[in-house]
C-alpha cells in the first residue's frame, strides 16, 4: 500500500464532540473541549500519523448562525477551511432528537464544497439503541455520506473504524509533517485556550462568552526551573471582572490553578502562572482588535 495523506476538517454544530473527538484520536489533550459551546474559536490542526498514512485534522469553531463579528470570523473561517480539505467529518449528537436547520446548513456546505464526507453520531453511550437506528436513518436521507458510523468519542468506541473510513477517502501522498509532530498550534496558544476553558468552566452562565486571553509573556523554564507565563484575561463588563475575580480571588485562584496543572501537563514541566483581568468594552466587535488575538488571521 502506498502512503496516504490528506486534510480532513471536522464539522459540526458545537458541542456534539468535535474537540473530544480529536483528542481522543490523537490520544493526547490539545484541542479544548467544553460543556458549553464555542470554546473551540479558530482552526487547529491535529497530526495522526503511522507508517501508511498521515491524516491532518483541522477542528473548526463550528457552523452557528454568527450574532457579532467573532462569530462571522469564525463562520468564515469553517466555509474556507471545507473547500480546502480532502475529505469531511460531519460529527452530531446522538443525544439531539432532531436533525436541526443547523445541521441541513452545514450538508449543504459539505454539498456545495463537493468533499467526501463521512457521518459520525457521536455520544452513543448515551443513547438507546432504537434511537441511533432512527438517527441513522435519518442522516442517510440527508446527504450521501460515505459512511455513517456511530461512536462515543468520550469511551473510545468506533474510532478505528473511523480512522480506516478516514483513510480511505485520502490521496497517495508522502508525509508532509515528523511522524512525532501532532498539531501546528503552538503550547502557547493552547495555553491561552485552557485558561479559557477554565474560565467557561468555572463561572458558568454568569460570563457570557465574551471573555478573551491574551499570553503576553511565554519564558521556557530552561534546566528544571518552572516555565513563566503571564496572561490577561479581557472581559467585556467590570461586572464580569468581579466574577472571574471571585471573592477574595478566590475564583481567579481557581481558574489559575486548574489551568496551571492543565498546562503542566502539556508542557511536562512546572508553571509559573499570572493572569490579569482586565475590561475590554465590546472587544467582540473590534475587528482590529480580533486580528491581534489571531482570528480569522488567514
Ligand atoms: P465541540 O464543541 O463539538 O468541540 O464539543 P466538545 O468536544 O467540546 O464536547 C462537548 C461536550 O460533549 C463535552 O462536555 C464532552 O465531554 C461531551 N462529549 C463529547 N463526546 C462525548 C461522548 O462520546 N459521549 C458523551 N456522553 N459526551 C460526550
Ligand atoms: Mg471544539
Amino acid at each position: 500500500m502506498e502512503h496516504k495523506t490528506g486534510f480532513v476538517t471536522v464539522v459540526g454544530r458545537p458541542n456534539v464532540g468535535k474537540s473530544t473527538l480529536i483528542n481522543a484520536l490523537l490520544g493526547e489533550k490539545i484541542a479544548i473541549t467544553s460543556p458549553r459551546p464555542q470554546t473551540t474559536r479558530t482552526n487547529m490542526r491535529a497530526i495522526l500519523s503511522t507508517d501508511d498514512y498521515q491524516i491532518i485534522f483541522i477542528d473548526t469553531p463550528g457552523i452557528c448562525a454568527p450574532k457579532n463579528k467573532l462569530g462571522e470570523m469564525m463562520a468564515d473561517a469553517a466555509k474556507k477551511t471545507l473547500s480546502g480539505v480532502d475529505a469531511v467529518i460531519y460529527v452530531c449528537d446522538a443525544t439531539d432528537r432532531t436533525f436541526l436547520s443547523a445541521d441541513r446548513k452545514i450538508t449543504e456546505l459539505i454539498r456545495q464544497a463537493g468533499k467526501p464526507s463521512i457521518a459520525l453520531i457521536n455520544k452513543i453511550d448515551a443513547v438507546a439503541k432504537e434511537v441511533l437506528l432512527e438517527r441513522i436513518a435519518t442522516l442517510a436521507g440527508e446527504y450521501d455520506f460515505k459512511e455513517i458510523i456511530p461512536i462515543s468519542a468520550l469511551e473510545n468506541d468506533g474510532l478505528d473504524i473511523v480512522v480506516d473510513a478516514v483513510v480511505k477517502l485520502l490521496p497517495e501522498g508522502p508525509e508532509l509533517y515528523d511522524k512525532d509532530y501532532i498539531t501546528d498550534t503552538s503550547v502557547r496558544d493552547i495555553a491561552a485556550d485552557i485558561i479559557r476553558e477554565k474560565i467557561l468552566l468555572f463561572t458558568k452562565d454568569e460570563v457570557p462568552h465574551g471573555t478573551g486571553v491574551e499570553i503576553v509573556q511565554f519564558i521556557e523554564g530552561e534546566n528544571g526551573a518552572p516555565t513563566h507565563i503571564d496572561a490577561n484575561i479581557f472581559c467585556e463588563k467590570e461586572s464580569h471582572k468581579s466574577i472571574i475575580l471571585g471573592k477574595d480571588g478566590a475564583m481567579i485562584g481557581k481558574i489559575g490553578k486548574r489551568a496551571r496543572e492543565d498546562i503542566q501537563k502539556l508542557t511536562g514541566g512546572r508553571v509559573n502562572l499570572n493572569l490579569f483581568v482586565k475590561v475590554r468594552e465590546n472587544w467582540r466587535n473590534n475587528g482590529g482588535f480580533l486580528r491581534d488575538q489571531g482570528f480569522g488571521a488567514d
